[in-house]
């Protein structure tokens, strides 16, 4: 569905991400994960053609990425990030709305959109009226995930969607998130920095450090037969973290 050949971008003397393939399968979950700095979100800005890539190219379902056909592939991917990115002065019908409201689409074939969405997400539809501080994390989240989803799109983007959220909160809809994703088959890229999260969503895992894919496979593979020792040590300093914490 999704692939780079030797995508790279750099900022200055930083590279944010090193000359990179990669591929999304139609229809699975993968996870990128890496610490802060990392390139994940590089990563997803790139395939969403918001940041041009220094070398390489994207081929989104069979079509090579160019700036003329960039906002029409751009409509069939969601996008989902940590802070959730809504409107505060629009409300979430409208925050909901935004993509079909530019799409130029009445109330007629939004409003039963915006009902199927409020179902699959879980969000009262006696909240659409209200502003994003009216709502809380979780259901801000909803309304983003809710927007993303609007058009439908083949491809959905998640940049660490749970990242703001406490914890509570982030396990359930991480639960809700992944029956969403098995119910719609759609094909996923989430990105996280954290390694139950990632074990969570994943059918596969991608991990990144220093710009550079250090490893790419399934979760399972990446504690049995790690690639390299940074994959080890960034286990296993999630787990002391968990262990010292209990
Ligand atoms: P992650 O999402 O994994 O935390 P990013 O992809 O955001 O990592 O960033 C990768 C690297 O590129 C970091 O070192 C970051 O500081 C740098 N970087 C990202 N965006 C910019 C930018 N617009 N200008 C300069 N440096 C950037
Ligand atoms: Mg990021």
């Amino acid at each position: 569905m999704i692939c780079l050949r030797q995508v790279s971008k750099r900022y200055g003397a930083t590279q944010a991400l090193a000359p990179t393939d990669l591929e999304f399968e139609a229809g699975r979950t993968a996870v990128l994960i890496g610490s802060s700095g990392s390139g994940k979100s590089t990563l997803l800005r790139i395939i969403l053609g918001l940041i041009e890539p220094d070398t390489g190219e994207v081929e989104f379902d069979g079509v090579r990425m160019q700036p003329e056909n960039l906002l029409e592939l751009r409509r069939r991917m969601g996008y989902v990030i940590q802070d959730g990115g809504l409107f505060p002065h629009l409300d979430a019908r409208h925050n909901a709305s935004l993509l079909a409201g530019y799409l130029g689409w009445d109330l007629a074939r939004s409003e039963p959109r915006l009902r199927e969405l409020c179902a699959l997400t879980h969000f009262p539809e006696d909240a659409l009226d209200r502003f994003p501080a009216q709502l809380s994390g979780g259901q801000r989240q909803r309304v983003s995930l809710m927007r993303a989803l609007m058009l439908d799109p083949a491809v959905l983007l998640l940049d660490e969607p749970l990242g703001a959220l406490d914890p509570m909160i982030r396990a359930e809809l991480q639960t809700d998130l992944r029956e969403i994703f098995r119910a719609l088959g759609k094909t996923v890229v989430l990105v996280t920095h954290d390694i139950g999260e990632a074990a969570f969503f994943g059918d596969r895992v991608t991990l990144l450090n220093e710009g550079a894919i250090l490893q790419d496979g399934p979760f399972s593979e990446l504690l049995r037969a790690p690639a390299d020792p940074f994959v080890t040590r960034f286990i296993n300093a999630q787990r002391s973290v968990l262990e010292n914490g209990a």
